[in-house]
Formats: C-alpha cells, structure tokens, sequence
C-alpha cells in the first residue's frame, strides 16, 4: 500500500522523495542540534508549492506524522519525525524584491540569509533574526526578534501577508483583509496552522551600515557595569539593541548594536564610561549583512547544543545577581547566559493584535551550552537547566521559538509563551484550522476537540 502510494506521487513531484539509504536523505534530516539524531520514513523536499500539497495529502492518507523543515533550527529538531514524513521547504528559497514599493516576497524554506541578501542590495531590509542560517520560516512564525525590532517591529510585525497550504491540502492566503483570524494568528502561533510557501515583507530603508559596541569585564566588576547598562538601556534610542553575555571564559561582554548610521552612537559611546573600566573594548562598524553573519560560524550546526529561555520585565538588583551566577555553585560547570533588550517599537503593538504575546518584555534572557562528546549530555543539560531557574523568578512568560525541553515544549510551554487571551484565541484558530492537530511537531496548540 505504502509503496503503490509513493511511487504514484514520486512521478508528480518537481522535488524528490527520499527514503533511508537514499543520496541526500541524511543531509535532508541532519538539523542544527547534533543531538538530534532521527530517522523519517521518508522525506519529500518540495520544489512547489503543489508539492507542499501533495506531501500534507501523501501524510495523511498513510497515517505518517508530519515534520516540516525550513531552516533545521528548532533546538528539539521539531522539523525531523521518527518514521514520519519529513515535508523539507528548503528547495522554496525564491526571493523577488520590489524596491520601489517596499515589499520582498520569499518562498517558506528559505533562510534569512537569502532575505537579507536580495533586500541589502537596495539599502533595504526587514527585521530578520541574528543567524543567517536560521529558517525564514520557523522564526517569523514564532515571532522573530532581531536587530531591527526596536525600530521597526518583529519580523511577524512585517509580514504583509501569507500563502500556506492547510491541514486539508488547501492553498490559502491571510493577511488584514484575507482570512484576518488566521492572519492574527500566523503572527507569532508558529507552525501550528499549517505550511507557509510564501510570506511577502514589508521592507524599510536602513542603508547598509551598522555598529558594534562590546565591553568586556572581568566576573568581579561584571555586577556594576551591569546595574549601569540597564540604567542606560531605560533611555536608548530604537535603532541600538542592548546585550550582555557572559560566556565560558567567565568574562562579561555588555554593549550594544547600533543597525544605523554610525554617527548615531556617539552619546551612547560615551556614556557607556559609566560602567566602569573595561578590560577590552570593541567597537566595530560593518555592513549589515556582516552583522547578520557574525554569529555563523559560532552557532554554526552539528554541535550538541541545549538552551533555554525567559522574557524579563523587569531587571533588578537580584535578576543581576542570578544572572551572573548562573545557578551554579563554586566548581560546577557553568553555561553562557545572554540578554538581548526588546522595547521599542515591539511593544508599540497591543498584545491583543497578533499571537505574539510578552511585549512588554524589557530583555529576553537566554542561556545555552555547546558540546561535542555525549558523555557530556546530562552534565551540560544540567547546567543550563540550573541557570534557567536561576533566573525563573525574574521571569514573566517565555518567547515561543525559545521553547526547548521535552518537559516545557508541550502545553505547560505556550501557556507560559503566550497570554491567557491569545491562547484562548489560538485554540479556537487551531480548532477550525487543524482540528486533529496533523500539524503537531511544534510549540503545540492543541485544539479543543481533541
Ligand atoms: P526548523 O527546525 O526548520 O523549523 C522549526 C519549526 O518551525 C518546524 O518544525 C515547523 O513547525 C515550523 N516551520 C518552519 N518553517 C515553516 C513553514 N514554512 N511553514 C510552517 N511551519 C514552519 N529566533 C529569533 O527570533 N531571533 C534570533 O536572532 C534567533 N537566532 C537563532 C540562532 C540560532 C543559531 C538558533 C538555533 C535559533 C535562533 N532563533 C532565533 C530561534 C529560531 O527562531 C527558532 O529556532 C526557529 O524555529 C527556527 O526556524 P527554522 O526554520 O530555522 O527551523
């Protein structure tokens, strides 16, 4: 049956299908988390959106869970279902720009990278996450923080509109005025509707130039520049994001990236003195595709990797503490631990208008941890984990895409990702949208019929 099935879809796809022993299926699979190790039965990599279809139908009438990859960064490795169909977007990397009115469309397997490269070529761009080898679409989906968020909003605060493919294997489209529910819901609510082939962009003029400030201070003197930088964060202005991060070296690094003209830091610059005497500074122009590369190659994939995250309202005296001692006690091993400021123009947006929920979030605390043997997994997941709860009492809700545990990524974690109301609202969205929940390896809303 199975096999009458796949060959008859083989001869219509304009991708592949791709079963284990295949060329390509382990690349297909092999996600950014090392630790994920999963095995599809098999793997379509859709090439249109016809494909798309035809993969949710294919799913369906064999039963097989559903796993949709895009950029492979789901830290859970969402993407990969064991013996499931894996629908892999990455062949949909299409990109048009239209300069002249301010809009880019871009095809759902893309990655941020591609945006970001068609859109600079005219001095444009749209807030897009720090990692350009992150997944256009698993990031908007959940919301999408990134340089530009403080001026101009999250990246599902400029997506003018959607094409997805439903659970049914229909082709529809949501924006303000087309399906407006589901277009309130795509805003934040993940992957949970459906698969998104197309999402088209609101574009903004940046120019090409941006700023990189970092002060590094030693562990003792890292508790004072810190009061000090939240002290100045109060009172930045939109296009400078702050961030903090004390990595394994145990140095702290707290600053701020400027995506604007360079000029503009000058009152920052100088008032970052107040923190104190650094022991190395930085402070680095470049373009802003380099920024949006800089990460790369440390968060580069095939590394284990574990992480976990909470939104701050509030930084105080005791969230600085925690947040420097990471939960650890003298000889533990300690994780890095990093904050990135929102503000701005994401909190401009009522909570109440998209799914995206927490925006009145001051800094999005994270904390993470690299490896390679797998002797070390307990240990390291451990670590972050205690840091975590460090910072547990500090926290007020958590992002969604930030969502990384067996035990937190399910139910317990979108009541904390997103408000009673939006939830309520979500629930309802995924009841007429994917009433027996066929799209459920994701931050899951589960519906109510269920
Ligand atoms: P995938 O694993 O391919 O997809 C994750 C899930 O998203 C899928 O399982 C599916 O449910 C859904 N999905 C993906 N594409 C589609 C689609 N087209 N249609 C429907 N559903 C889809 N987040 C930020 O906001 N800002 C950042 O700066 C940022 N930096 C990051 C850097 C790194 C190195 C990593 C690992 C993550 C980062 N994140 C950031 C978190 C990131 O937003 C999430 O991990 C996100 O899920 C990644 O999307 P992806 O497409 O790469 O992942």
């Amino acid at each position: 049956m199975t096999t009458a099935i796949t060959s008859g879809i083989e001869s219509r796809l304009d991708g592949q299908l791709l079963r284990p022993g295949d060329d390509g299926y382990d690349e297909s699979r092999t996600v950014w988390n090392g630790m994920i190790d999963r095995r599809p039965r098999m793997i379509i990599r859709a090439a249109s959106v016809d494909d798309v279809v035809t993969a949710v139908r294919t799913a369906r009438e064999l039963d097989l869970e559903i796993g949709v990859r895009c950029g492979g960064h789901s830290g859970m490795g969402f993407a990969v279902p064991q013996d499931g169909l894996m629908i892999d977007l990455t062949p949909l990397t299409g990109v048009r720009v239209d300069p002249a009115g301010r809009r880019a469309r871009i095809q759902g397997g893309a990655l941020l990278g591609v945006l970001d490269r068609a859109t600079q070529r005219y001095g444009l761009a749209t807030t897009a996450g720090n990692v350009s080898h992150t997944g256009v679409g698993g990031l908007t989906l959940g919301g999408g923080m990134g340089w530009l968020a403080r001026q101009y909003g999250l990246a599902c605060d400029n997506v003018l509109s959607y094409t997805m493919v439903t659970a049914d294997g229909e082709v529809v489209r949501a924006s303000r005025t087309e399906r407006p529910d589901l277009f309130w819901g795509l805003r934040g609510g993940g992957g949970n509707f459906g698969i998104v082939t197309e999402f088209e962009f609101r574009l903004h003029p940046i120019g090409t130039r941006t700023l990189v400030a970092e002060y590094t201070f030693s562990l003792d003197k890292a508790i004072p520049a810190l009061k000090a930088w939240r002290d100045l964060n109060a009172e930045a202005p939109r296009e400078a994001t702050f961030t903090a991060d004390i990595g394994r070296d145990d140095q702290a690094t707290l600053g701020f990236v400027l995506a604007g003209d360079p000029e503009r830091a000058g009152r920052l610059l100088h008032d970052f003195q107040s923190l104190g005497r650094p022991t190395a500074t930085n402070i680095t122009e470049m373009s802003y595709t380099d920024l949006q590369r800089r990460e790369d190659t440390v968060e580069r994939h095939s590394l284990r990797r574990y992480s976990k995250g909470h939104y701050l309202r509030q930084f105080p005296d005791a969230a600085i503490e925690a947040f420097v001692h990471r939960g650890a006690s003298d000889g533990d091993f300690r994780p890095s631990v990093g904050l990135q400021a929102y503000g701005g123009a994401i909190a401009d947006v009522p909570d109440e208008d998209s799914a995206f929920s927490h925006r009145a979030t001051l800094f999005e605390f994270g904390t993470g941890t690299t490896w390679i043997d797998p002797a070390d997994d307990e240990i390291r997941t451990a670590a972050a984990r205690r840091s975590a709860a460090a910072m547990a009492p500090f926290a007020q809700g958590v992002y969604v895409n930030a969502l990384s545990d067996e035990d937190t990524a399910g139910a317990d974690g979108v009541r904390r990702a997103y408000s009673p109301e939006n939830l309520a609202r979500l629930v309802v969205l995924k009841d007429s949208y994917d009433p027996h929940n066929v799209f459920h390896l994701n931050q899951n809303i589960q519906p109510s019929t269920r």
